[in-house]
């Protein structure tokens, strides 16, 4: 309560909280009376209480989620996929792939040298989400047998984004993993729908989303009864105007202390550079994240979307190699 606010203040607040169904404990100091207010309720704004006459401020100590939150399943969450691949516990996930699906041999080549240098996610845009309308939009169900062409033959698995709930049935005889990109992470029709789906869901952050909204969003996911989901950091809007995006690697370990599942790094959209991706995968998994998404072209420079953020099969090889240097040294290896 505010310094100079009136008993008469103070008690409309008390009995505000008792009717919203809190216990409350007042607390009265020399300057100001604290009150707390204990209960069970999640679902309240409270903005409700700021505006009542005499109130100071006012601070949510319990998280606005429940299933997402780590005491729900404080050993974590392991995802599991059908070959054995986990996403969670000791493992890190490494998921590989070009940006947009643009040919055959694309695919295949792609695929092949990602597999080889050790990835067991295939990834690759059927639908692809662009800020322009006149550039490449995906090859859409044509790119999704692609992927699973290319997955089966080289024993990967395949993660890629569904942009809207129409797509969702035709994606699933395809992918193992549905992503939901940035720019849908609030699309709540949607995540209703795939919290209604059995297959895993990969939750990318938005581009302007704090963290607690990214799990609001999972958890909505999770209300569903959809409880196989991955999170994903892939980057905020920031004032930086230098790379992309300021690729979060704090939210990392915050992720992980309020919540039990797991999360994957995108250092390729989180930075927008080739040159900037392997240091920030490296931080990444320093930071204890599950996994990574990692773009990948075999000729970048033809790519037809985010060709400047791909790596090179080679560059991608050397960073796999230093991976399996610094995953031991915080206690993962390498799925
Ligand atoms: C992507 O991964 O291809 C993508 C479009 O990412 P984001 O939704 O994070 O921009
Ligand atoms: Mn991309």
């Amino acid at each position: 309560m505010q310094e100079q606010a009136t008993e008469e203040q103070v008690q409309q607040v008390i009995e505000r909280l008792i009717n919203m169904g809190f216990e409350v404990h007042r607390s009265t100091g020399a300057l100001k009376t604290v009150l707390g207010a204990v209960g069970e309720r999640r679902e309240f704004d409270i903005r409700d209480i700021e505006v009542l006459p005499g109130v100071g401020e006012v601070h949510r100590i319990s998280s606005p989620y429940k299933l997402v939150a780590r005491n729900f399943r404080p050993e974590g969450t392991i995802v599991r996929f059908p070959n054995g691949v986990c996403v969670g516990g000791d493992q890190v996930a490494v998921m590989a792939g070009p940006c947009s699906v643009e040919s055959r041999e694309q695919v295949l080549a792609v695929a092949e040298s990602v597999r080889r240098a050790g990835a067991s996610f295939l990834r690759g845009g059927a639908f692809k989400p662009r800020s322009s309308p006149y550039t490449f939009q995906g090859l859409g169900e044509a790119a999704l047998k692609l992927l699973r062409e290319a997955a089966d033959k080289f024993g990967m698995l395949v993660v890629s984004e569904v942009m809207e709930i129409s797509q969702i049935p035709l994606m699933l005889p395809y992918v193992d993993l549905l992503q939901v990109g940035a720019r849908n992470m609030q699309n709540f029709n949607l995540l209703r729908e795939l919290g209604k789906v059995r297959k895993p869901v990969l939750l990318k952050r938005g581009i302007a989303a704090t963290i607690e909204e990214l799990l609001l969003s999972a958890e909505y996911l999770m209300a569903g009864g959809n409880y196989d989901v991955i999170v994903c950091e892939r980057g905020i809007r920031t004032f930086e105007t230098y790379t992309r995006n300021t690729l979060d690697i704090s939210a990392i370990p915050i992720v992980k202390k309020l919540s039990h599942l797991p999360i994957v790094a995108d250092p390729s959209h989180g930075t927008g550079r080739r040159d900037k991706v392997a240091p920030m995968a490296r931080a990444a998994v320093a930071a204890g994240a599950d996994g990574l998404l990692i773009e990948v072209h075999n000729c970048p420079d033809k790519a037809l979307s985010d060709g400047a953020q791909s790596l090179y099969p080679e560059q991608f090889d050397e960073l796999m190699g230093q991976l399996r240097v610094i995953a031991p040294a915080v206690g993962r290896k390498l799925a």
